[in-house]
């Protein structure tokens, strides 16, 4: 069977409001689609796995981004590497701020990223809180929830995940939110938000077929199409929700 090998970055200390349900929604997929999915969870101190073809990363507490941005460094020249490679990342909240340049939190301390995104974050008093749901040229209308003192800032002109229709976002100001660098991507959606919005995961899962074995299109799944019809309806419901 055609393996594919994700890798759950920081698990422990970076997976807040369901972010672990998408390395749960990918091997779930993957499978429906014939691959046999290896999920390798790596923390501080981890060895890092030989082969990596998807990288999740999620949100969390400034603590849990105190507990591993010295690990990060470590480890920041191999991922971007990695993503200039074009292996598939998705970045969310905590773990989209540490692959900017830094996190300046609200006690004045500045917390350094490995600059994956020429991007940069500072906690205000005013957090952001609530649905997030947003257009997105690639994958329609993307929904899921956002909790963030932080503020982030392109520093120059790169293509945001979408723009906002209801939340924040990066900010408070620009009305977009994430961004898109080679195949990674950076977002302040929880949820966990690939239960929502499956073009998305399965944007993730063609470029890491891409990556590994050389195609794109993916083998049609009767059981993801049920599936994402019901998902649909989720991403619906939720976009009408209040903050
Ligand atoms: N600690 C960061 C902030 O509040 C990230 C929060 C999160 O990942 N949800 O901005």
């Amino acid at each position: 069977m055609r393996q594919i090998d994700v890798l759950s970055l920081y698990t422990n200390d970076m997976s807040f409001y369901g972010d672990m349900g998408n390395v749960l929604i990918v091997s779930k997929r993957l499978s429906f689609y014939g691959f046999e999915p290896v999920v390798h969870f790596y923390n501080p101190g981890d060895s890092f796995p030989d082969h990596v073809d998807m990288i999740l990363g999620g949100g969390g507490q400034d603590s849990g981004q105190k507990n591993i941005f010295d690990d990060l460094q470590m480890r920041g020249e191999k991922l971007r590497q990695l993503s200039t490679q074009g292996v598939p990342m998705l970045m969310i909240c905590g773990m989209y701020q540490l692959f900017g340049k830094y996190f300046l939190t609200n006690s004045g301390k500045k917390i350094p990223g490995i600059s994956v995104f020429d991007v940069y974050t500072e906690a205000t008093s005013d957090r952001l809180i609530g649905n997030l749901v947003e257009e997105s040229d690639l994958f329609g209308r993307l929904v899921g929830f956002e909790n963030h003192s932080g503020q982030t800032y392109f520093s120059s002109p790169l293509t945001p995940l979408g723009k906002v229709t209801s939340g924040g976002g990066n900010n408070s100001k620009d009305g977009v939110d994430g961004v898109i660098v080679n195949n990674t991507i950076g977002t302040y959606l929880h949820g966990p938000v690939l239960s929502k919005n499956p073009k998305l995961a399965d944007f993730l899962i063609c470029k890491a077929q891409l990556e590994r074995y050389g195609e794109e299109e993916l083998p049609p799944s009767p059981v993801l199409r049920r599936i994402d019809e019901l998902a649909a309806k989720g991403n619906e419901v939720a976009s009408r929700r209040p903050r």
